[in-house]
């Protein structure tokens, strides 16, 4: 099968190689993959992606082999984005080369760092994952002769970037344009968002009570958590343990993709959309119903609650905001202690972005030894 006819075989809404709004270098045709595969085998082979497997999600890379990283939720993300994009019609190649891309741009130890260095970079523009995982794929990848970056789709960078502020939009040229007019990317994009959000609820359940810091019966709290596992009991009353939980997860996922399917598909029929120009132009059409939304509303404030703030996370963010910190300060100070590819002779703007761009790069504990060896007498 050719990826032309792949691609007509698609919904009529569907992106493909046809409507597409191309690269920003233009490039021969690939003989054997679609455009949209090649920016997938792109990702792939990029340095910032596999960077993804020692970098924290929820809980620190070496706090156990088991729990997600980067990477893996990546894959899942690519997973279940997959699934929805079979479904639905939507191009699988394009949803792949989203989700893989998604989290490029994070900085190691997740949501802390990310906080950290955005606050660092208060003055200097800021800092944002999104923004940065396209910055990744635009210029920072060094792999090819004839340009920076990976060259990607305009659809797969558009998928990149999920949200960005106004004033960053202005400067993105046509990924950031419809943060300004308000239009929608594509079903594809809109789809591998909420996928990422059905992934990390998921499995950060799974990791939280795999970790001790959730239980199973403090997360019947969560009434949809409570009603899928009430399922699990009737069907193996005597099932326990991790394959009670993992039963129970495995029915909530399966509920939000056929949920998501459903109503994205009355979506998509209401608003009569017949091609991708419809669907930019409609409302966002990728949805839950209002009842699963409430679900997922409730679910994240529990995890909110139960686990990412809980004392033995916080505890690590804390300790990661104060070394990111620290090493951001130490940088600035001092531009000389960077690797010498970082060292510009600029104004200290351009060199906050070198010092951003450097500590977002690192995975985990890349950054606990970059730390030991800055500030650690033990390291002279
Ligand atoms: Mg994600």
């Amino acid at each position: 099968m050719t990826h032309n006819h792949y691609e007509s075989t698609l919904a009529p809404y569907a992106a493909t190689a046809l409507t597409s709004r191309g690269r920003s270098m233009s490039e021969p045709e690939d003989p054997t993959r679609s455009m949209y595969a090649r920016d997938r085998d792109r990702i792939v082979h990029a340095t910032a992606f596999r960077r993804l497997e020692y970098k924290t999600q929820v809980f620190v890379n070496h706090e156990g082999d088991l729990f997600r990283t980067r990477l893996t939720h990546s894959m899942e993300v690519a997973q279940i984005a997959r699934s929805l994009a079979r479904q639905m019609r939507l191009n699988e190649d394009l949803i792949e080369a989203i989700a893989l891309a998604h989290d490029v741009g994070h900085t190691p130890f997740g949501h802390a760092g990310q906080d950290a260095l955005n606050e660092c970079m208060r003055d200097f523009g800021g800092f944002e994952h999104n923004l940065q995982s396209l910055r990744i794929v635009d210029s920072l990848e060094l792999r090819y002769g004839a340009f920076n970056g990976l060259n990607l789709s305009f659809e797969t960078r558009e998928g990149i970037l999920k949200h960005c502020a106004r004033n960053n939009a202005a400067q993105l040229g046509d990924v950031g344009e419809r943060f300004l007019n308000g239009t929608q990317p594509s079903l594809e994009a809109q789809i591998t968002n909420l996928a990422d959000a059905i992934a990390y609820n998921n499995h950060d359940i799974d990791d939280g009570i795999r970790s001790g810091i959730l239980t199973l019966d403090g997360m019947r709290q969560v009434a949809f958590f409570a009603q899928c596992h009430d399922e699990v009991r009737l069907l193996y009353p005597d099932l326990r343990g991790r394959r009670e939980v993992l039963e129970t997860v495995r029915r909530m996922i399966n509920a939000m993709v056929i949920d998501l399917t459903e109503q994205t598909q009355a979506n998509i029929a209401q608003h009569h959309i017949q091609t991708i120009h419809d669907v930019r132009a409609a409302p966002r059409l990728a949805a839950f119903s209002p009842q699963m939304h409430a679900t997922m509303q409730a679910l994240k404030k529990y995890l909110m609650e139960h686990l990412y703030r809980q004392y033995q996370v916080m505890r690590t963010s804390a300790k990661a905001t104060r070394m990111l910190k620290k090493l951001f300060d130490a940088f600035m100070d001092e531009p000389r202690l960077l690797p010498p590819d970082y060292q510009i002779n600029g104004d200290p703007t351009a060199q906050a972005r070198q010092v951003a761009d450097y500590i977002a790069g690192m995975t985990d504990r890349y950054a606990i030894k970059e730390y030991a060896r800055i500030f650690s007498v033990e390291h002279f």
